[in-house]
């Protein structure tokens, strides 16, 4: 029987109440959109565009730039304006092509298909034409993940809606609003593999979306819906592929290296729209919440539209906010500025009152071991991170700092405040980067 919990983890205060019950609403953008052309794990898209170029919705604006890339595509109907160095939401500097939105949204024509009727290898292409990729913010192009080596030794196809960030409620809505979607995208990416059952986990926080999906797939004798057991980081792709399987991957493992082929909710989605209804992936949607923000929301938003404009559309921060975040509370990164633009993987927008992170000083290690009961990557995270600090890459790497997934569990119930998981983030980068160079 498979288990639905995996060791460890944690149970940080969800937030989920604020938006919860904020139904998905459509905002148009008002400024300029600006697409770095690296919103991808891979090589950067290339631009196929050039500045005063008249450009329609849904219209490639960059080609994939290798075999792991992805392309990108136009979010509304405009002028290419600028091919520009531009921040991207991540802090960094990026390559990015800027369209003065034209206000007519004025799109190309859209080809729906048939999946049943269509060869795998045409299915696949329309899948990478259409610029999808991991959108629950790993960004790894979704038609590389679906060519494993051997795909007769698939046997699952996991749908991620455990969605156990703090506050994020965009997978939630998903679920909720566009079920058919989530399903229909399910059986398209069933059909690619001839062994695999389709498994759809939901944490058991979410019970309206585990029975609607129940309700949607019950004639889909090849599709579960399981429900998983309510804990932080449940939806992580090891701890989900235990979860629901009972299959355990390493750092040096892929999912389909046991059999799994893992998607979050919105890349199904995606995937729908790409083949069904041949959409690219031009939009997204993205929660903004938090206790510094006014209207907690979830929205459909257009890529490249910036992300000051939708907290604005959320009612504006409150005063006194101290911290904004992309992405979860647990695994996304402070933002700096919010003059960035919404990318593929930009789940959320999380505004809060009070920066609790930067409240506590660090002290010394107390050895209570709380930080290795939590950790999910079964390692010892107080020694990883003296190993960090001390810049012993041998030693990090023979304590089995890659285990670690980056959760931060071990930061969250660390009683000195070390800053753990960021010490040991930072060895992880500079451990990978040196196995890369040799
Ligand atoms: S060491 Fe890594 S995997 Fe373990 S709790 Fe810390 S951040 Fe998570
Ligand atoms: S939780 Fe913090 S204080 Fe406790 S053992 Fe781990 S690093 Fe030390």
């Amino acid at each position: 029987m498979p288990k639905l919990t995996f060791k460890g983890g944690i149970h940080p205060f969800d937030g989920k109440e604020l938006a919860k019950d904020k139904e998905i609403v459509e905002i148009k953008p008002q400024g300029d959109l600006v697409f770095p052309i690296s919103q991808h794990i891979g090589a950067p898209a290339k631009p196929v565009v050039a500045v005063g170029d008249h450009v329609l919705r849904g219209q490639m604006i960059a080609e994939a730039g290798g075999f792991v890339s992805s392309p990108i595509h136009s979010s509304v109907s405009g002028t290419v304006k600028a091919i520009e160095s531009r921040l991207n939401p991540t802090g960094g500097r990026v390559n990015s092509i800027v369209i003065e939105n034209d206000g007519q949204y004025e799109e190309v024509e859209f080809t729906p298909h048939d999946y049943k009727t269509l060869e795998k290898s045409e299915t696949l292409d329309l899948i990478a034409n259409a610029g999808v990729v991991g959108m629950g913010g790993a960004g790894f192009p979704t038609r590389v993940k679906l060519s494993p080596k051997d795909p007769s030794t698939v046997d699952y196809i996991i749908v991620n809606g455990a969605e156990c960030e703090p506050y994020i409620t965009a997978d939630y809505r998903r679920m909720l609003e566009d079920t058919e979607k989530v399903v229909g995208g399910l059986r398209i990416l069933l059909s690619l593999f001839d062994n695999a059952k389709g498994i759809i986990g939901i944490e058991d926080n979410k019970p309206e979306c585990i029975q609607k999906m129940r309700e949607a797939t019950k004639d889909d004798q090849n599709i579960e819906v399981m429900a998983l057991k309510t804990k932080y980081p449940q939806g992580g792709e090891r701890t989900l592929i235990y979860a629901t399987t009972g299959r355990a991957i390493n750092s040096s493992m892929l999912p389909a290296d046991v059999g799994c082929i893992v998607d979050n909710v919105e890349t199904v989605v995606a995937t729908y729209n790409a083949v069904a209804l041949g959409r690219p992936v031009i939009e997204r949607i993205t929660t903004v919440s938090g206790s510094g923000i006014n209207t907690p929301s979830n929205f459909k938003v257009y890529l490249g539209c910036n992300q000051a404009e939708l907290v604005e559309a959320a009612g504006g921060l409150k005063e006194g906010t101290e911290k904004v975040i992309s992405g979860g509370p647990m695994m996304g990164f402070a933002m700096i500025t919010l003059d960035t633009p919404i990318t593929k993987t930009s789940s959320s927008i999380l505004c809060f009152d009070k920066d609790e992170v930067s409240k506590y000083e660090p002290s010394a290690c107390i050895n209570c071991g709380r930080c290795v009961e939590v950790c999910p990557g079964r390692v010892i995270p107080a020694r990883l991170a003296d190993l960090a600090e001390h810049h012993d890459e041998a030693g990090f790497e023979a304590m089995e700092g890659l285990e670690c997934c980056e959760c931060g569990c071990c930061s969250f119930v660390c009683p000195a405040h070390r800053q753990l998981k960021q010490s040991i983030a930072s060895m992880r980068k500079v451990v990978l980067a040196n196995k890369k160079k040799k």
